[in-house]
């Protein structure tokens, strides 16, 4: 049984087969599908303009939300489908749903940014689609094909495009996100998944000046492991974190950073980490249970635009400690979207207390990227994507 908007998206191709749910998985490999056929439904608790402008005034972080969601279903029989945007609001789940018990969930998080023309632009999407269908390999979830992932972006901002803030650095974070729905307690990949996206308008996340901070070298816990699920952008990992980031409040600082199976640094949890060495070689560790951070991947490129040499390796705590002390690490940071970059001005662990070198090259590269996606800076290397034409 489907609802009468199940079948309006492949009006005009239906020849093909009767079932028009069926018509994603008959697409040949290597075409793009053809485009969703969204059903929007208004909200008519919308924001007033007075409110939604109050709420810019100081938006936060991901604790206001826009009008408006995206909502795809997928099932193993029909594909993708059911495109809708919707009111913002719950979602109503069974309580057998898999999400639930066994945490058969992906996300990503990508911003929309207003240029000083009014228009609206997203950066590198097609990464955030990319390393979405990676993620869904690792947990068993459907890819969503890309011009998908790139429409359901476009179809919330054609209604919430007005929750684009104009205010200097501020952003719309958007988060795309899909998990399984099937009720079933066995355990297998669900053949029910639901794909959303929300979004939340975002302060510049170092409205007072960008400060350094304190990050502790989580010893008993880590994140992720050799062959498990760190390179993927899933909730588990974020779980796993939790109770190591209370440790690193208890000992006052702000952020956690682990270490992988092979004892190397792997990341932050939600940020990738850089070393800056003296002759302004740029090194992030390389290991498999890192997230791969499009924030990062751009940096190193902006890095090796500038003549810098980049090195992704292996980087073991006593290369990062010896070289904090011998002044051959010059500068310690961390990056991801939400943030963009973070100096990183202390290391603390078990025992011991690393005051960090702090330099200009972070500040720098994070002005560089950011100008770039603000539109305050030509983007020559066709990173931007514009969402509401
Ligand atoms: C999302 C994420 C990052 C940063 O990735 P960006 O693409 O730069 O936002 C780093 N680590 C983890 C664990 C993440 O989930």
């Amino acid at each position: 049984m489907r609802s009468p908007s199940a079948c309006r998206r492949n009006l005009g191709r239906t020849h093909v087969r009767q079932d028009p749910d069926m018509t994603d998985t008959i697409t040949p490999a290597g075409t793009a599908p053809a485009p969703l056929q969204f059903a929007v439904t208004k909200n008519l608790a919308a924001k007033t303009t007075a409110q939604r402008e109050q709420i810019l005034q100081d938006p936060g972080f991901g604790t206001h939300f826009t009008d408006h969601m995206v909502d795809v279903c997928w099932s193993e029989r029909g594909g993708w489908h059911r495109p809708r945007v919707q009111p913002y609001g719950p979602i109503s789940l069974d309580p057998a749903a898999a999400v639930l018990h066994y945490a058969q969930e992906i996300f990503e998080g990508i911003k929309a940014y207003r240029h000083a023309d009014g228009g609206v632009y997203t950066f590198r999407p097609q990464e955030n689609a990319r390393r979405l269908q990676r993620s869904a390999r690792r947990m068993a979830l459907p890819e969503l094909p890309e011009e998908y992932f790139l429409q359901s972006l476009r179809e919330l901002i054609a209604v919430d495009g007005a929750w684009v803030p104009s205010a200097p650095d501020q952003s719309l974070y958007l988060r795309p996100f899909m998990f399984a729905k099937e009720a079933f307690l066995g355990v297998r990949p669900a053949k029910k998944v639901a794909y959303y996206v929300i979004a939340s308008p975002a302060a510049s996340y170092f409205a007072g000046g960008v400060k350094p901070v304190k990050i502790w070298l989580s010893q008993d816990y880590q994140r992720a492991a050799k062959g498990g699920t760190g390179a993927a952008k899933t909730g588990g990992n974020y779980a796993a974190s939790l109770l190591p980031q209370s440790e690193a409040y208890a000992q006052g600082c702000d952020q956690v950073v682990f270490l992988d199976s092979d004892g190397n640094i792997e990341e932050l949890g939600g940020m990738n980490i850089l070393f800056v060495k003296k002759d302004g070689t740029l090194v992030t560790p390389s290991s498999d249970s890192i997230l791969d951070g499009i924030t990062r991947n751009s940096i190193l490129d902006l890095a090796r635009d500038r003549g810098l040499t980049v090195e992704t390796r292996a980087v073991s705590l006593a290369e990062w400690r010896d070289g904090v002390a011998s002044g051959d690490i010059t500068e310690v940071f961390a990056c991801g979207t939400a943030a963009v970059v973070t100096p990183i001005g202390a290391l603390k662990g078990a025992g011991f207390e690393d005051e960090q070198p702090t330099g200009e090259l972070a500040l720098s590269l994070r002005e560089e990227l950011t100008d770039i996606q603000y539109g305050r800076r030509e983007d020559t290397r066709g990173w931007l994507y514009r969402l509401d034409d």
